[in-house]
C-alpha cells in the first residue's frame, strides 16, 4: 500500500477508475496515516469511508481546511469561539469534491478565520513543518499544505485572502493554486474578507491541482458573487513555453527582505523559462509596493464586519455570567478569539469608523484600483507575472509571533494578485538552505488553464522531488 501513497492523486484516481486500486482500501490507508500525523496537521480525522459516487476523483480522499462547513463535522476555522461547532450543511466546494468521487479524509488545521501567515494562530496550536519541524509550514493553510506535504493527505484543499493557499504551499514545497475572484463557490466557507477570500486546491503536483479545481468550479446559486469559469479546466499538457512572455516585477529587487537564496532559485527558474522558449523581460508594477498597506485595511475592515456575528447568541462559545446582554457579547468574544482576531476587528472597527472611513477605508480601496489597474497594463506586454512567492523560505515556530508586521510581509508577494482578483499559482522551486521555495505565476482574471499548463511546463523542467527526508 505504501507504494499506492507515493502516487499523485490523479494517478491513483486513474488507477481506481480503471479497476487497478480499490477505493476502500486506499482510503483505508490514508486514514491510517492521517491518524498517526504528528505534525498537529488535522483537527478532526474522519473514522469511516462515508458513501461517496463513482466520480472524476476515483475515491481518493480529500483533507479540508477546517473553515469549509462540513455537516455534521467540526468546522471551527481554527477557533475556540467555534470549538464544537457542527454544521447542519455542508459547503459547496466540498459538496461537489465529494460528488466527483474525492470523499472526506479529515479537517486541517489553520490561524484562526485564516488570519495569519504561520498557522501559529490557531486555537488549537500550530503545524509543524514536515520539512523541518522547528519550522512553520506557513499560513493560513498550513495544516492542508503540511499534510499534503508529509503525505497524510493525497491532496487538500484550503483558502487564500492574501496568500494562505501559496505561501504555504511554497514553504512545504507543494503546489497551490488561488483561483480567479468567483471562480468557485463560497457558500459554507466561512467568511474572513469578502472582497478576497477564494477556495483553492493544494497539492503534490500541476496535474492534481487541475483534476481538483475542476471539480469545484461553478456559478453557484447559493453564492451570487460565485461566477465559474468560462471554459471548463483541462488537464495541463505543456511542455514548453513557446511564445510565453513572463514579466519580472523590478520592484522585486528593490525590496528588503528577500533571501538571496530564494532569489537564486528564482533566477535559476528564470533560466529554465528561457530554455523552454519563454521571453523573460524586466517591468513595473508601480503600485505594488502598497499592496501590502492597502490589504491591511481592506482584510481586518471587512473581517469586522464578517465576524460580528459571533456574538455568543448564535454559534459556538457562549460565556456567561452575572452580566446584561452587553456584558456576554465583551465576555464571549474576550474568551473566544485569539489576539490576532482581537487586533484585527479592532484595526478594522476603527477604519470603518465614520470620520475615519474616508482616509483609510476609501483610500485603501482606491489604492486597489491603481494595482487593479497596474496588472491591466501589464496584460498587454505580459502573459504572466512571475514572482517568489515568499521572501523567506520557512522560518522557525514563533520567530514572528511577537511581530505582527514581521509575520505581515511574508504576503508581500501574494496580496497584490489578491486584490486585483486575479488566478495565481506556486510551484516547488528547489530549495534553499535545504528547505522548499515557492515561483509565482499570475495572469489575467480567467486565464486558469493557460496559467496551469504554462506552470506544469515549468514544473517539468525544474523537476522537483516533493517529498521532505523523513516522509
Ligand atoms: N497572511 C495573510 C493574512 O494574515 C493572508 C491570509 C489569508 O490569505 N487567509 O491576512
Amino acid at each position: 500500500m505504501s507504494d499506492v501513497l507515493a502516487l499523485t492523486a490523479a494517478t491513483a484516481a486513474e488507477r481506481v477508475r480503471a479497476g487497478d486500486l480499490d477505493a476502500g482500501e486506499l482510503f483505508e490507508a490514508y486514514r491510517a496515516r492521517a491518524a498517526a500525523d504528528d505534525l498537529n496537521a488535522f483537527v478532526w480525522v474522519a473514522g469511516e469511508r462515508p458513501p461517496t459516487p463513482d466520480g472524476p476523483l476515483g475515491g481518493v480522499p480529500v483533507a479540508v481546511k477546517d473553515l469549509f462547513c462540513t455537516e455534521g463535522v467540526p468546522s471551527q476555522a481554527g477557533s475556540k469561539i467555534l470549538e464544537g461547532y457542527l454544521p447542519p450543511y455542508t459547503s459547496t466546494a466540498v459538496e461537489k469534491l465529494t460528488s466527483a468521487g474525492a470523499p472526506l479524509l479529515a479537517k486541517t488545521n489553520q490561524d484562526e478565520f485564516a488570519m495569519g501567515s504561520s498557522t501559529e494562530n490557531s486555537a488549537f496550536g500550530p503545524t509543524l513543518n514536515p520539512w523541518a519541524r522547528d519550522r512553520v509550514p506557513g499560513g493560513s493553510s498550513g495544516g492542508s499544505a503540511a499534510a499534503v506535504a508529509a503525505g497524510t493527505a493525497p491532496w487538500a484543499i484550503g483558502t487564500d485572502t492574501g496568500g494562505s493557499i501559496r505561501q504555504p504551499a511554497a514553504l512545504c514545497g507543494i503546489v497551490g493554486l488561488k483561483p480567479t475572484y468567483g471562480a468557485i463557490s463560497r457558500y459554507g466557507m466561512i467568511a474572513f474578507a469578502s472582497s478576497l477570500d477564494q477556495c483553492g486546491p493544494l497539492t503534490r503536483d500541476v496535474t492534481d491541482a487541475a483534476l481538483l479545481l475542476s471539480a469545484m468550479v461553478g456559478r453557484d446559486p447559493c453564492d451570487s458573487t460565485s461566477l465559474g469559469l468560462p471554459e471548463p479546466v483541462a488537464l495541463p499538457a505543456a511542455t514548453d513555453l513557446d511564445g510565453i512572455r513572463l514579466g519580472v516585477p523590478e520592484e522585486i529587487y528593490e525590496t528588503e527582505g528577500v533571501e538571496p537564496g530564494v532569489l537564486q532559485a528564482f533566477e535559476d527558474t528564470l533560466d529554465k523559462a528561457k530554455a523552454l522558449g519563454a521571453t523573460v523581460e524586466r517591468t513595473h508594477l508601480p503600485h505594488a509596493p502598497h499592496a501590502l498597506s492597502a490589504y491591511y485595511l481592506i482584510a481586518p475592515a471587512e473581517c469586522s464586519s464578517n465576524l460580528a456575528r459571533y456574538d455568543g447568541v448564535r454559534y459556538g462559545l457562549r460565556v456567561d455570567g452575572d452580566v446584561d446582554l452587553l456584558g456576554m457579547y465583551e465576555k464571549t468574544r474576550g474568551a473566544g478569539f485569539g489576539a490576532e482576531v482581537k487586533r484585527r476587528v479592532m484595526l478594522g472597527t476603527y477604519a470603518l469608523s465614520s470620520g475615519y472611513y474616508d482616509a483609510y477605508y476609501g483610500t485603501a480601496q482606491k489604492v486597489r484600483t491603481l494595482i487593479v489597474r497596474d496588472f491591466t497594463t501589464a496584460w498587454e506586454r505580459f502573459d504572466f507575472i512571475v514572482t517568489p512567492t515568499s521572501p523567506t523560505v520557512a522560518f522557525p515556530l514563533g520567530a514572528k509571533t511577537a511581530d505582527p508586521l514581521a509575520m505581515y510581509l511574508n504576503d508581500y508577494f501574494t496580496v497584490p494578485m489578491s486584490l486585483a482578483g486575479i488566478p495565481a499559482i506556486s510551484i516547488p522551486n528547489g530549495l534553499s538552505e535545504g528547505l522548499p521555495t515557492g515561483f509565482q505565476l499570475a495572469g489575467p482574471a480567467f486565464s486558469e488553464n493557460r496559467l496551469l499548463d504554462a506552470a506544469h511546463a515549468l514544473e517539468q523542467a525544474i523537476g522537483f522531488d516533493g517529498s521532505p527526508p523523513r516522509a
